[in-house]
């Protein structure tokens, strides 16, 4: 088990990956499991994805809207292509982090923002995919999720995730399910 952590938050926010408020626009409370999932990720990722990570941090934005919001017209800042001299990117990238999370195990949450982190840092093509190509991304996702040690988060949301699904279908008692 590799949780092992990396670098402290305020060294995130130095580097334009998070900040203690959340978004730029304040969607998160600064309690909830998203906030503490994303810490977790952002500290425990190892020093190379972190790195590549950082030569991201102008190219994504986080969207992580508090379970109160109900409606929005988000003013979603640009995102620049470095290779183009500070060009307008052709499509921004929004890490979208879905409210109903905040009702889920830490396992779960961290597996998700490990996983959606992975595609920003992988670089991943996310536009106008083909099944194949798609598939392709998920599974050097999964790979690069092994190798910086989330696979025990990975493997705690699935068990959680399959209880709930037999207690949904009361096939298995509330109490037997992985916390
Ligand atoms: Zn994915």
């Amino acid at each position: 088990m590799d949780r092992r952590t990396y670098r402290r938050l305020d060294q995130c926010a130095a580097d334009s990956l998070w900040s203690e408020h959340g978004s730029a626009h304040g969607q998160l409370p600064r309690t909830g499991r998203r906030q503490q999932a994303i810490r977790d990720v952002l500290c425990r990722l190892p020093p190379e994805p972190y790195s590549q990570l950082r030569q991201q941090a102008g190219r994504f934005q986080w969207y992580v809207p508090d379970e109160h919001v109900l409606g929005q017209v988000y003013p979603l800042p640009a995102t620049y292509d470095p290779s183009t001299n500070g060009t307008p990117a052709p499509h921004a990238r929004l890490l979208y982090l879905s409210p109903t999370l905040e009702h889920h195990d830490a396992p779960v949450v961290v597996t998700i923002v490990a996983h959606e982190l992975a595609h920003i840092i992988l670089d991943h093509d996310l536009y106008d995919l083909d099944g194949r190509q798609s598939a392709h991304q998920e599974s050097e996702v999964r790979a690069a999720m092994r190798m910086w040690g989330f696979q025990v988060d990975a493997d705690r949301a699935d068990m959680i995730l399959f209880c709930q699904v037999l207690q949904a279908a009361g096939l298995a008692h509330p109490r037997t399910g992985v916390t």
